[in-house]
């Protein structure tokens, strides 16, 4: 089990420190942590994440590897600050900066050759799953941003239907179980059968143990409850306890 905090743009630099060291004073066996703080915090929180065994990841990068890009952070620099990951494709970041497919698995391959591994996200809009086009938006954010040539132990998946983020309202058990079948399906299709699926979307500590009984559901990328030292522990205890009836 794979539990990710997308940190988002939180939170102060003095509460990311209380927050961080509460992180490192826990573990839970057979369950891998991953933090997504802010780019310019990951100096500061790779030193205090040290022997941890928490991993460390961009929110995002450029799809160059160097230049001209003001405001932007290469995958190279990510990797130099002491991530070993990035976070691509967040809905905040296809709706917010327009980013589309291509523009994601662009950056996907510039991170690979920089020696990053990637977690892409994809995701339905309310609009579409009421249309029932869930399944063929997933399935075709899947086609344009996953590059070809990955590789399954470079890339994890998280599927965040747009309208569960941040807003307390999460997908039911069996639309999560279809959609992580149907990806899983695509999967095996490129010969990735084994890569992490995580499902994200207003995932608590009240509904964790729930979520991570569906089949195909290898974890979860939370963004809120990450901002709460004990709510992020509980999640990561809830697949701990899935761990151990495996
Ligand atoms: C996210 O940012 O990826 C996310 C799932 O946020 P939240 O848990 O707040 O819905």
């Amino acid at each position: 089990m794979i539990i990710a905090a997308n940190w988002k743009m939180n939170p102060p630099l003095a509460e990311a420190g209380t927050l961080v060291a509460a992180y490192a004073a826990s573990s839970h066996d057979g369950v891998t942590r991953i933090l997504f703080p802010p780019a310019p915090y990951l100096v500061q929180m790779a030193m205090r994440l040290d022997g941890s065994g928490i991993h460390l990841g961009g929110q995002d990068c450029h799809q160059a590897t160097a230049g001209a890009h003001t405001g932007d952070v290469a995958a190279s620099m990510l990797a130099a600050c002491g991530a070993d990951r990035v976070l691509l494709g967040h809905s905040e970041r296809r709706q917010a900066h327009g980013e589309s497919d291509a523009l994601v698995a662009e950056k996907a391959a510039t991170a690979l050759s920089g020696g990053l591994s990637v977690m892409i996200c994809v995701g339905e809009t309310l609009e579409q799953r009421e249309a029932g086009d869930a399944e063929s938006v997933v399935i075709a954010q899947l086609d344009g941003s996953v590059p070809d040539s990955i590789r399954g132990e470079q890339l994890m998946l998280a599927y965040e239907p747009v309208w569960a983020i941040g807003t307390g309202k999460v997908a039911g058990v069996e639309d999560i179980a279809a959609m992580h079948a149907a990806i899983r399906s695509w999967l095996s299709g490129r010969g990735l059968a084994d890569v992490p699926v995580l499902y994200g979307g207003s995932v608590k500590p009240d509904n964790a143990d729930a979520i991570f009984a569906v089949e195909n559901v290898d974890g979860a990328l939370v963004g809120g409850a990450s901002l709460k030292a004990e709510d992020f522990d509980a999640i990561c205890a809830a697949a701990g306890r899935l761990v151990a009836t495996r």
